[in-house]
């Protein structure tokens, strides 16, 4: 680390975005880079990781692979350097245990001498004259700057807590914390978990295993009109594809805020064979006696009140458009998570650009000024479509990124991979529509 020297590069936070960054960009000599995160160590949502669970991508979505397969910060690689390849091929599943993807970006951090821990980032300003960033570092020695051409932010997302959920740290927890706070339910009387996602889903399934045990009531509500499954299906995943990002990124603002509103079940669900593990199981638990667990869609939180030693929960019911209240000791918020405009990025603010609704606005090689010089990783599903979280589209992103900051096409990125197509082509396109698509340029130029 050096204050004088000026980086191409810097990367602020280091969740498996950035991280696939630095593994990428380790090879190019021609690029100088640093990696800060505030954690002490990498650490991936290690809060909400009950025993067996799995990614919900295939292994081949790691740090490097879409973007370059001999990068030796591959998964593969990973397995091969612990001996653990043979094990995972005769496990037969493309289906990486969470676990064992936190150990693997956990060891791709330690092989990597530019990624720092416990440094925070809390001031990142613009000196005009030099083109240059000076980004503010406070670590436990002390705070030190280092100096860029380039930043990217890889900052990630928090979990939603609605301001009536906050003010009660004992008994309101996101789940994002289940597994810290996991003990300290098992003594409650009753319990609720509000969100109908893969984590309400597995924290639902995770306490019902043990509910014979500990006796609690279990509660489950989520406003959606129905638990319902995320589609996996073929074509449906087509969409997680160059393709398709390029086809919505084309689309004028409101088209895709429209088409994002329609596609909650592409992203948002439950897995389809984990809705029916949480099914066998309520069966199972109902041989001998009713269960003291409840499922309920259609229903919105919108108050809490606390009342003794628990709490009184309001929810309105959309179907029958009435108000009801359910009593709980704890209350599990697994409501998804936001992305919250870091603060570091306060006095370069005016450099950003925004889009007519406040939010950032990115371009297509998702910088977010129009000097290219500022990258996020990891926003915008109302620009560049559902897929922006999605751990197998990393590498395409940081692909551009790359290519874009070092104006040649360093690592190929594929235009065109669906057997579908998203939209006509231009000149069969017989009658030009009033409100028609804006004309974005999604090509790359370099
Ligand atoms: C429980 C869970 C499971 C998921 N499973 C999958 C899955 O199976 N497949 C899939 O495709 N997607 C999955 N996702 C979605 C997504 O890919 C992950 O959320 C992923 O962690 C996003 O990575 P990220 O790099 O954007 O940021 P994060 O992993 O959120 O990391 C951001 C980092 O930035 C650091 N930071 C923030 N601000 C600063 C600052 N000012 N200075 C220094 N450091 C800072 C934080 O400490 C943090 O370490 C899952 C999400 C969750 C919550």
């Amino acid at each position: 680390m050096n204050s004088q020297h000026i980086y191409d590069i810097v990367g602020i936070g280091v969740g498996p975005f950035n991280l696939g960054l630095a593994c990428l960009t380790q090879p190019l000599n021609e690029l100088s880079t640093i990696f800060f995160d505030s954690k002490d160590e990498f650490d991936w949502h290690s809060g909400i990781m009950p025993e067996g669970s799995t990614l919900q991508i295939p292994f081949i979505a790691d740090l490097v692979s879409f973007a370059d397969p001999k990068n030796p910060y591959s998964f593969l690689n990973y397995l091969k350097l612990h001996n653990r390849l043979y094990q995972f091929f005769i496990r037969e599943s493309f289906f990486i245990l969470r676990a064992e993807y936190n150990l693997y970006c956990k060891w791709a951090t330690e092989q990597l001498e530019n990624v720092h821990f416990k440094s925070f980032i809390n001031q990142i300003d613009y000196d005009e004259s030099r083109q240059l960033y000076t980004v503010r570092v406070k670590q436990p020695q002390g705070e030190m700057t280092v100096v860029t051409k380039n930043l990217v932010l890889g900052t990630g997302t928090t979990p939603i807590t609605p301001k009536f959920c906050q003010g009660y740290p004992e008994q309101i927890h996101s789940s994002a914390d289940y597994l810290r706070h996991k003990k300290d339910y098992l003594n409650k009387k009753s319990i609720t978990i509000v969100g109908g996602g893969q984590s309400g889903a597995e924290i639902y399934y995770d306490l019902l295993s043990e509910i014979d045990q500990h006796e609690y009531q279990l509660n489950w509500l989520t406003k959606a009109p129905h638990f319902f499954s995320m589609d996996l299906g073929k074509l449906t995943l087509e969409y997680t594809s160059p393709d398709y990002t390029s086809h919505f990124y084309s689309l004028d603002e409101d088209k895709r805020d429209q088409v994002i509103g329609s596609q909650n079940a592409l992203y948002k669900g439950i897995e389809l064979s984990f809705v029916n593990r949480i099914y066998d199981l309520l069966y199972q638990k109902s041989l001998n006696r009713p269960i003291p667990a409840r499922m309920m869609p259609n229903c919105a939180l919108d108050a809490v009140e606390q009342q003794g030693n628990h709490l009184n929960l309001t929810f309105k019911n959309s179907d029958i458009n009435k108000r009801f209240k359910l009593e709980s000791e704890v209350l599990i918020l697994a409501l998804g998570y936001e992305y919250k405009i870091p603060e570091c990025l306060n006095p370069i603010r005016s450099l950003i650009n925004w889009d007519s609704k406040g939010r950032i606005a990115l371009n297509w090689n998702y910088s977010i000024n129009d000097d290219n010089t500022i990258f996020a990783q990891n926003i915008g599903i109302y620009s560049h479509g559902f897929t922006v979280p999605d751990l197998g589209m990393g590498c395409y992103r940081n692909a551009i990124i790359i290519n874009t900051i070092l104006g040649r096409e360093v690592y190929p990125v594929e235009k065109r991979i669906a057997y579908q197509e998203f939209a006509p082509m231009p000149e069969e396109v017989v009658t030009p529509l009033k409100t028609s698509s804006k004309s974005h340029s999604t090509e790359l130029s370099f």
